[in-house]
C-alpha cells in the first residue's frame, strides 16, 4: 500500500472510531435516562408511603376520637336518664339495683374517657405533620416531575447528537474499502466497541500488550494495515506525525 493510501485509510479508521465511540458513550448515557427516571419513581413512592402511612395513623386517631366522644355521650344520656328514674323507684332493693346499675355505667365511661385521653395524647403528637407531610408529598411530586424533565430533555439532546454522528459516519464508511470496514465492524462489535488503537512506546493501547521490537518497527514504517499480535485490533502508532495529533486515544478500559 503506498504511504499516501495507508496514511488515509487509518486516519479514516481513526475518525470512524472516534464517532463510534462518541455513539456508544451517548447511547449508554441514553439508556441511563428511564432507569434514572424509575430509580427517581421508587424514591418518591417509598416517601410518599412513609407520609401516608403517618397520614393513615391521623385518620384513625380522629376516627376513635370521634367514636369514644359519641360512646361517652351516650352513656352520659343513659346516667342521665337512670338518674331520672332513681325518684320513681319505691323500693330500697330497686334503687339499690339502679344505683349500682348507675355505676356500673360511670365505670365504663371512666374506662372510655381514659381511652380518649391516650387518642388524644397521641393526635397532639401527630396532628401536626398533616400539614407538613401533604406540603411533602406536593414538594416530592414536584421535584420529581422536574427532574423527570431534565432527563427527558437529556435524551432529546442525545438523539440529535446521535443523528449528527450517524451522518458523519457514513461520510466515513463511505470512502473505506468494503473489506476493511467489514474488519472494522467484526471488531468493533467483538472487542467491546474498540476496533482501532494506537500503540504508544511499543504497546497496545487497548490491551496494554508489547508488541514484538520488529512488528513495531513495521508499524512505525506505516506501509500497511496490522493488527495487535494480542488483541487483534487494527493498530497504528500512536506518536505518527502524519496522522492528526488532537485526536483522542480510545481506550476500552477492558485489557484481554
Ligand atoms: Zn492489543
Amino acid at each position: 500500500m503506498p504511504e499516501k493510501d495507508f496514511i488515509g485509510v487509518i486516519s479514516c479508521l481513526i475518525e470512524l472510531q472516534k464517532c463510534d465511540s462518541e455513539i456508544r458513550d451517548l447511547e449508554r448515557k441514553m439508556e441511563m435516562g428511564p432507569s434514572k427516571i424509575n430509580g427517581l419513581e421508587e424514591d418518591l413512592e417509598v416517601v410518599e408511603h412513609e407520609l401516608d402511612e403517618e397520614l393513615g395513623e391521623i385518620d384513625s386517631c380522629l376516627k376513635e376520637k370521634k367514636l369514644f366522644e359519641q360512646e361517652i355521650a351516650d352513656l352520659d344520656r343513659q346516667i342521665e336518664k337512670s338518674n331520672d328514674k332513681l325518684s320513681q323507684i319505691k323500693s330500697n332493693k330497686e334503687y339499690k339495683a339502679a344505683l349500682k346499675e348507675i355505676d356500673d355505667v360511670k365505670f365504663n365511661k371512666g374506662q372510655l374517657e381514659e381511652k380518649l385521653l391516650v387518642t388524644l395524647e397521641r393526635l397532639e403528637q401527630v396532628l401536626p405533620k398533616k400539614e407538613i407531610n401533604n406540603d411533602r408529598k406536593k414538594e416530592l411530586k414536584a421535584s420529581f416531575e422536574k427532574e423527570r424533565r431534565e432527563v427527558m430533555a437529556d435524551i432529546e439532546t442525545i438523539k440529535a447528537e446521535l443523528s449528527e454522528l450517524a451522518a458523519k459516519r457514513v461520510q466515513f464508511t463511505a470512502v473505506i474499502e468494503k473489506d476493511i470496514l467489514g474488519h472494522y465492524n467484526l471488531l468493533l462489535s467483538r472487542k467491546a466497541g474498540i476496533a482501532v488503537s494506537p500503540v504508544v512506546k511499543g504497546v497496545c493501547q487497548s490491551c496494554h500488550m508489547a508488541i514484538p521490537p520488529q512488528r513495531f518497527n513495521e508499524l512505525i514504517r506505516g506501509e500497511k494495515l496490522m493488527e495487535c499480535p494480542s488483541c487483534r485490533r487494527i493498530i497504528y502508532w500512536g506518536d505518527d506525525g502524519r496522522l492528526k495529533k488532537e485526536e483522542e486515544i480510545p481506550d476500552s478500559g477492558v485489557s484481554e
